[in-house]
């Protein structure tokens, strides 16, 4: 089954009397265990994309579907359940929580999701191991370099066990040799563990990396390439 599934999807802004049509009529599909990157210039509709396929936005017209689960029929309170059960969300900015060690910040989802206290705090620290961790859960996100904080918003997005992980420019606040580690581990933990990732991403390095990459433009598709 596809991982994601988009047809004809459009959103459209109303802003004063104009709109702007931030999607318009973009269509694209990746296969179930893909790894695959958006690329586009600025303004081109990628957060967009990524907010419609997280459940954060709903779409003007056209479908979306995520594991052959559609989103555009949802309700709010439906989306909520979505986001919080099926999808992993890893930033350009980490988005930790400062006042929570690393361990701490991976139970946060878990917690949300009712899991019991000591099975959470195993299942967060498999998670921290995961990431190469072990050493640090217990820092506070100030006392962890950026390539590290990194590791940890990729431990908290898998720590429900989504099917799906969609990722923002997740190396574009790293050096180019911590970017590269970060972009390795995604590629590692989509091969191990089977996890459709969509990225986007401004560095064709990491881009590269993905057997899919889309270009976007104007709110529209306008290449595809496939590695053979
Ligand atoms: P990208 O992520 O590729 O930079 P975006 O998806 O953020 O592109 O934006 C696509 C287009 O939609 C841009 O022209 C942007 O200005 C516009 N846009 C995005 N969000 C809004 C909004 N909330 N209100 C009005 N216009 C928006």
């Amino acid at each position: 089954m596809a991982a994601i599934e988009a047809e004809n999807l459009t959103r459209v802004y109303r802003v004063g009397d104009g709109e702007v049509r931030a999607l318009d009529g973009l269509s694209l599909s990746v296969p179930g265990g893909e790894l695959a990157a958006v690329m586009g210039p600025s303004g081109s509709g990628k957060s967009t994309l990524l907010a419609l396929l997280g459940g954060l936005d709903t779409a003007t017209a056209g479908r979306v579907s995520v594991h052959g689960e559609a989103l555009e029929t949802k309700s709010a309170d439906e989306l909520a359940i979505y986001r919080r059960d099926s999808v992993g969300f890893i930033f350009q900015d980490f988005f930790l929580l400062g006042h929570l060690t690393a361990e701490e910040n991976v139970e946060v989802p878990l917690k949300l999701a009712g899991m019991e206290r000591t099975e959470r705090l195993a299942r967060a620290r498999e998670l921290i191991e995961q990431v190469g961790l072990c050493h640090r859960g217990g820092h506070l996100p100030n006392q962890l370099s950026g390539g590290e904080r990194q590791r940890v918003a990729i431990a908290r997005a898998l720590s429900n066990r989504p099917k799906l992980v969609l990722a923002d420019e997740p190396t574009g606040n790293l050096d180019e040799k911590t970017g590269h580690e970060i972009a390795d581990m995604l590629v590692q933990l989509n091969a191990e563990q089977n996890i459709a990732m969509l990225l986007v991403t401004h560095n064709p390095v990491v881009a590269d990396r993905a057997q899919r990459q889309f270009r976007l433009g104007s709110g529209k598709l306008i290449e595809e390439t496939v590695k053979p």
